[in-house]
């Protein structure tokens, strides 16, 4: 699964959803936007707008489902319950959480992070100035290697190079009136740009 507030999708999250299907040879990835984001302070855009912007960015990528279920959940969304959700409606199947280092770094705080530990091999996008420990890499050793020999890996690291895109850097660009949504449709795939326009989001009021 690779979630996110997706306001608004962006190039970076495409080289990121692109690289874990290569590189990790999944059979699917869900693209989930998040509902009630616990720990972003700001409200998100609506809920609409989102959801159309993450099937413009990424629903032409082999593999991808998006997946809608947290918008549609109400109170706050918790990955925990996604992963446990997935995992019953595909028995067997080894689950990926897919994450920028930014989040990683928090990754103790989240939810019953315990629990993600035991379902998900989480596999880490780098991001700049967001430098995991090096401890951190060997998490899931722990939780999954009991009385199994060898412990499996806690997690992975995608292979690509760091992208210094951010939604924040896109939103703020716009809201200043530095860039217009033609000048952004270089940070973001060009039918996300088209409808930012379309729709005037993140524009000065
Ligand atoms: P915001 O700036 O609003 O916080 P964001 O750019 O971090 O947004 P999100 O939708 O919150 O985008 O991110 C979804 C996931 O994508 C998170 O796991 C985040 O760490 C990851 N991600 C976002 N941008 C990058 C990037 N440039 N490099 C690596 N990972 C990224």
């Amino acid at each position: 699964m690779f979630g996110g507030a997706f306001d608004p999708p962006h190039n970076a999250h495409l080289a990121l959803a692109q690289a874990a299907v290569q590189q990790l040879g999944l059979d699917a990835l869900h693209i989930i936007p998040t509902g009630q984001a616990w720990h972003k302070a700001r409200a998100l855009s609506a809920t609409e707008h989102r959801l159309a912007m993450a099937r413009l960015a990424f629903e032409g990528l082999p593999k991808v489902v998006i997946d809608e279920r947290e918008l549609e959940r109400a109170g706050p969304s918790f990955t925990i319950d996604t992963l446990e959700a997935l995992q019953a409606e595909n028995p067997g199947v080894q689950l990926y959480l897919i994450i920028g280092a930014d989040q990683f770094v928090a990754f103790r705080q989240w939810h019953r992070w315990q629990d993600i530990l035991k379902l998900a091999i989480i596999c880490i996008a780098g991001r700049a100035n967001f430098t995991p420990a090096e401890g951190d890499f060997y998490l899931q050793g722990q939780a999954h290697g009991k009385g199994e020999g060898k412990a499996k890996q806690a997690v992975l690291t995608l292979d690509l190079p760091l992208m210094p895109v951010s939604a924040t850097q896109i939103r703020q660009l716009m809201a200043s009136g530095a860039m217009t949504a033609v000048e952004i449709a270089h940070l973001v795939p060009e039918p996300v740009a088209r409808y930012i326009s379309r729709h005037r989001l993140y524009s000065p009021r």
